[in-house]
Parts: structure tokens; C-alpha cells; sequence
């Protein structure tokens, strides 16, 4: 017997994640990875590397808050967005019972953090205009935990509308939770969502350092 056989069954079934460095092709900047096409001279501070670190930095914490307009206590790093992204799947689908819902085409990550966690996929496809199907993903809230939008869209660039996206977080209230994938936020600061996690406890928005901040190596 291999012991590959001994992994779990949905980890055996799963196709790798092609990120764009798998994918391969030639060159130095490389568009399909999102990354900024030069590093920024950095500097690291080597003094501490033996301890453990603090599990939420204080720094980056007050930093990133005043950066977003947003409380500190509103922030909660991790290591890159996807570890975010597969936090919340973690801590609130259970394997085997819960779902979440994507709206493809869209960013590949939340399909297979949820099928590494064993937990199921509704795919609610954008509507012609490009734009999430909003009476239908109402329809599906009852059978999901988690409702994955990504504005500005990856790969179409689109913005999430700010009306129906307030509908859905109205009529997702107590039931679900909708996460706003903010990576490209940068080139719109004017359009982002931060504003109405006031109003709704049931909003998570996902930002990262990887893209504007040519931070993707620091994970
Ligand atoms: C690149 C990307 C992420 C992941 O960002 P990391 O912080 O590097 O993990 C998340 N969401 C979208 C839409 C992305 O394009």
C-alpha cells in the first residue's frame, strides 16, 4: 500500500493549484500572476527571528487600520489573503454538512480551499452584464455559510454593485456571511466596500499586500 492512500479522500481527488508560476511561460513580469513587476528596496530587522511572533502584530494591526479607514479592531492579519480565505471556511463550514458559493469566473482559491476543507461549492455564474446574480444567490443563502464576491473581479475587472450588494447583506443577515475580495482594490480605492462594515456584522472583506504592496514574498 502506498501511503499516499492514507491522505484523505478529498485530498486525493484534488487537481493542484495552477498558480501562475506552475503554469510556467518565460520572462520577468508576469501578468498572470497579479505580482508587481519589481521589489522595493526592503529592509529586515533579523534581531527577533527566534521568537515566536505575536499572533496579531500591533504595528501592522494600527498600520493597515489607519491605511483602510477602518478601527484596528476591524483588522485581523494573516499570511496573504488566501490564508483568509481559508480561515473563514474553516471556522465556519462544517466538512461534509456546509457550502459556500462563488460566482464564476472568478478567483480559484475559494473552490479549493473549500474542497481541501471537504466542504461543498454552489456555483452561481455571473450574469451576462457580468455582474453577480443577485435574486439568485438570495434564492441559495438558506443552503450556504459563505457567499464569495470579488470586486474588482479577478479576471474580469468588473465592480460588485453597491445596491445589491447591500440587499444581499440585508437579506443575509443572521444566515450568511458575504466576503468581498478587495486584492485589486487599489485601482479603485474610491469603489471599496470598508465603509459598510459598520452597518453589517455579516460582511468580511479580504485585502492583501501581495499586489499594490509588491509584498507577495513576504508570506
Ligand atoms: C492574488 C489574489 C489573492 C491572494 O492574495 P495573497 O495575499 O497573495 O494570498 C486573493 N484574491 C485575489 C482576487 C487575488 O487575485
Amino acid at each position: 500500500m502506498s501511503i499516499a492512500n492514507l491522505a484523505r479522500r478529498v485530498v486525493r481527488a484534488l487537481t493542484p493549484y495552477q498558480s501562475a508560476r506552475r503554469i510556467g511561460g518565460k520572462g520577468h513580469v508576469w501578468l498572470n500572476a497579479n505580482e508587481a513587476p519589481q521589489a522595493y528596496p526592503f529592509t529586515i530587522e533579523g534581531s527577533r527571528l527566534n521568537r515566536y511572533p505575536e499572533c496579531q502584530p500591533t504595528e501592522v494591526v494600527n498600520s493597515y487600520a489607519a491605511y483602510a479607514g477602518v478601527n484596528p479592531d476591524q483588522v485581523l492579519v494573516s499570511r496573504g489573503a488566501d490564508e483568509a480565505i481559508e480561515l473563514l471556511i474553516r471556522t465556519f463550514c462544517e466538512a461534509g454538512e456546509d457550502q459556500i458559493l462563488i460566482c464564476p469566473p472568478t478567483y480559484g482559491m475559494y473552490a479549493i480551499s473549500a474542497e481541501t476543507c471537504g466542504v461543498g461549492i454552489v456555483e452561481q455564474p455571473l450574469t451576462i452584464r457580468r455582474q453577480p446574480d443577485w435574486p439568485a444567490i438570495a434564492d441559495r443563502l438558506s443552503d450556504v455559510k459563505l457567499v464569495f464576491l470579488c470586486s474588482p473581479n479577478n479576471p474580469t475587472g468588473d465592480l460588485v454593485g453597491r445596491d445589491g450588494l447591500i440587499a444581499l447583506l440585508e437579506k443575509a443577515r443572521d444566515r450568511a456571511i458575504v466576503v468581498v475580495d478587495e486584492a485589486y482594490i487599489e485601482f479603485c480605492p474610491e469603489s471599496s466596500v470598508v465603509d459598510l462594515l459598520a452597518r453589517f456584522p455579516n460582511l468580511v472583506v479580504t485585502r492583501t499586500l501581495s499586489k499594490a504592496f509588491a509584498l507577495a514574498g513576504i508570506r
